[in-house]
């Protein structure tokens, strides 16, 4: 990929970036908004004031919501115009995603159908296939699931015992097994079914019909939460799939899984900043009118801090989805450009950002627990209540850490991409990697005492990414090949790296509001901002002790704590005044603010 404009994924480690390339919310353009206006319609209209009957399982209900998000067009956002959908980039699908966010667990229903539903056979399909499904995927005829998970195999999919065994004439598969944790599969016309064919190695990937014979869907989960996604097992005896409805080549079946899982976990991201600012509004809302002690509870420190942790959280896990999401679309575009068509360009473009896919997921789905958790909180006793929308916030929440792809498999996934990225020399750590370590054994420079706001901000990032340099470069040296072992010292990692890339994406966003909209307006974004990086400083330095204790010794060990507490040094932030102000903020505006 050819593109100057843009890093590669998982460069942001050892590569600075302009503000004025990354995408930030405060630009989305007329289209973009109106299609948001008309997805808020949609939820508040129809989706919300439908929510208890759904959660109790109307699932004729939930299909004909499905089918009426098609009639306004919002199933069709991803697919090109020749399959009768609209063809817009990810940010564009990422902002309804978003939207829909605040639809509880419709938004599973809605994300299941458009993304893992929808996107291997736009990607992966033949001509054929991607005529004769997608225009009924995008109109919402057909309603789609993607059913990779099986009893014996969840986070090692590939592990799957279905199996799809080739007729003697080569024109049919006959499939069998069993598939669990279906979402959509109680109303699902067109399942996207991962078996491997004979004894091959991989999975395969097929088109499958729900009507078809041998075909048993079985019960509704009584799950925590979502309860009104559809979620079954789906049972297989002896289906015979049409030899053309094997989607991709033989034994790809397992990478298609996992490239879609990348734009899943990118939207899973946009759907839980959507979730949170709705929590934090309705959090808001009560907290401005319950009064105790003849006070209306908004107006008590300790809900304060809750509401302002509440937005700066929001506001640095959309920051992270939408720059992402940009850098994706950059990919896709520069991908085309030299050549590639559309499919494989959005396939690459996705993979290249996997690590920041992964992050958006466990980010986002992570903070979201935070903020329900909290709104729960500032409900009190009502917020234990079955009638109101944070008890349902709360339970619907903790999903979004297991699907997906676990939290744990992604933070895997990001350090592991990230490693094996640097061992094939595609992005250079190994340079940055050793100056750091050069650095640790000189004298700090204590030359630069810049005080430029922004600068300052960009050194305390820079010495974040010495830290995590740091520390996985004495990992990578200690434990060599046997490093996949030690899974704690990666999640150490991940969590430094995702933290400090959330940060640097506030960052970012907030440099360039203040280009465009000028530094008056944009003083408690600034607060935040600090608060935000005084936060991120302490946990990172958490972090990086915790990994160095753990696995070095002696001087080594001291010469890395010393560093860590080094790249770790930020200036003060008076934390409890800056969380008032923008407590204020959210209670005079009585609703999420940004
Ligand atoms: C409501 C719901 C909807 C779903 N929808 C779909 C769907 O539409 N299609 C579909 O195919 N699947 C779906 N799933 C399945 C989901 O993707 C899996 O539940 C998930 O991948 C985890 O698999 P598992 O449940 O078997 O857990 P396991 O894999 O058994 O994991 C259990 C625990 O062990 C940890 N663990 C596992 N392996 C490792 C490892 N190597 N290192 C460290 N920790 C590890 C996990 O992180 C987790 O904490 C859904 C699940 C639910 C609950």
């Amino acid at each position: 990929m050819e593109n100057n404009k843009t890093l590669k994924g998982g460069e942001f480690l050892v590569k600075e970036t302009s503000y004025e390339n990354v995408f930030i919310p405060e630009e989305f353009n007329e289209e973009q908004n109106m299609m948001a206006e008309t997805t808020r319609e949609f939820v508040k209209t129809q989706v919300l004031p439908n929510i208890d009957k759904i959660d109790n399982h109307d699932t004729a209900l939930l299909k004909k919501l499905v089918k009426d998000a098609g009639e306004l067009g919002l199933l069709g956002i991803s697919v090109p115009e020749e399959y009768e959908g609209f063809g817009q980039n990810t940010v564009t699908s990422m902002k309804v995603a978003e939207e829909m966010g605040a639809g509880f667990s419709f938004v599973v229903a809605y994300s299941a159908h458009t993304g893992i539903g929808t996107l291997p056979i736009l990607y992966y399909g033949t001509e054929e296939q991607k005529k004769k499904y997608l225009p009924k995927l995008a109109s919402g005829e057909y309603i789609g699931a993607y059913c990779l998970t099986e009893p014996g195999a969840g986070s090692d999919a590939n592990s799957g015992k279905s199996k799809a065994i080739l007729s003697d004439d080569g024109t049919y598969y006959t499939l069998n097994g069993v598939k669990m944790w279906i979402t959509n599969g109680g109303i699902a016309d067109v399942q996207i079914v991962y078996a491997k064919i004979n004894d091959d190695k991989n999975l395969s990937a097929f088109i499958v019909e729900s009507a078809w014979d041998g075909i048993t869907i079985g019960a509704e989960e009584e799950k925590m939460g979502i309860r009104g996604s559809s979620t079954v097992q789906i049972y297989y005896e002896n289906v015979k799939v049409p030899a053309e409805n094997l989607l991709g080549k033989r034994d790809g079946g397992f990478k298609i899984a996992l490239n879609i899982l990348n734009l899943g976990r990118l939207k899973l991201g946009g759907g839980t900043v959507g979730a949170a600012k709705a929590v934090i509004t309705s959090s808001i809302n009560y907290a401005n009118e319950r009064k105790q002690f003849k006070t209306p509870i908004a107006q008590f420190g300790a809900i304060k801090h809750k509401l302002a942790e509440m937005v700066i959280l929001t506001f640095a896990a959309e920051s992270l989805t939408y720059r992402a999401t940009q850098n994706i679309d950059d990919a896709i575009e520069a991908y085309i450009a030299e050549g590639m068509d559309k499919g494989k360009a959005s396939l690459e473009g996705l993979r290249q950002y996997a690590i920041e896919a992964s992050m958006a997921k466990v980010y986002g789905s992570e903070i979201l627990d935070y903020v329900v958790d909290e709104g729960v909180q500032i409900y009190g006793g009502m917020g234990y209540s079955a009638e109101t929308d944070v008890e349902r916030a709360y339970r619907d929440s903790r999903i979004n850490r297991i699907f997906e792809g676990t939290n744990e498999i992604n933070r895997m996934v990001m350090v592991g991409e990230l490693l094996k990225r640097a061992f094939k020399g595609e992005i250079d750590v190994l340079s940055p990697a050793k100056a750091v370590g050069e650095e640790l054994m000189g004298i700090p420079d204590f030359g630069d005492t810049t005080q430029d706001y922004f600068e300052l901000k960009k050194k305390a990032l820079i010495n974040f990414k010495k830290a995590i340099l740091m520390v996985a470069g004495a990992a990578v040296q200690k434990y060599q090949d046997k490093l996949q072992n030690e899974q704690e010292i990666l999640f150490v990692a991940a969590d430094m790296l995702m933290l400090t890339y959330a940060a640097e994406s506030f960052m970012l966003r907030v440099e360039k509001l203040e280009h465009m909209k000028g530094a008056d307006k944009v003083e408690l974004q600034k607060l935040m901002l600090d608060v935000y990086i005084y936060d991120t400083a302490a946990k990172i330095k958490k972090f990086g002790d915790d990994a160095v204790n753990s696995f070095a010794e002696g001087n080594e060990r001291m010469g890395m704590l010393t560093g860590m507490k080094r790249f770790t040094k930020v200036d003060g932030v008076n934390v409890i005044g800056a969380r008032r102000k923008i407590a204020d903020k959210v209670i005079e505006e009585n609703k999420y603010p940004f």
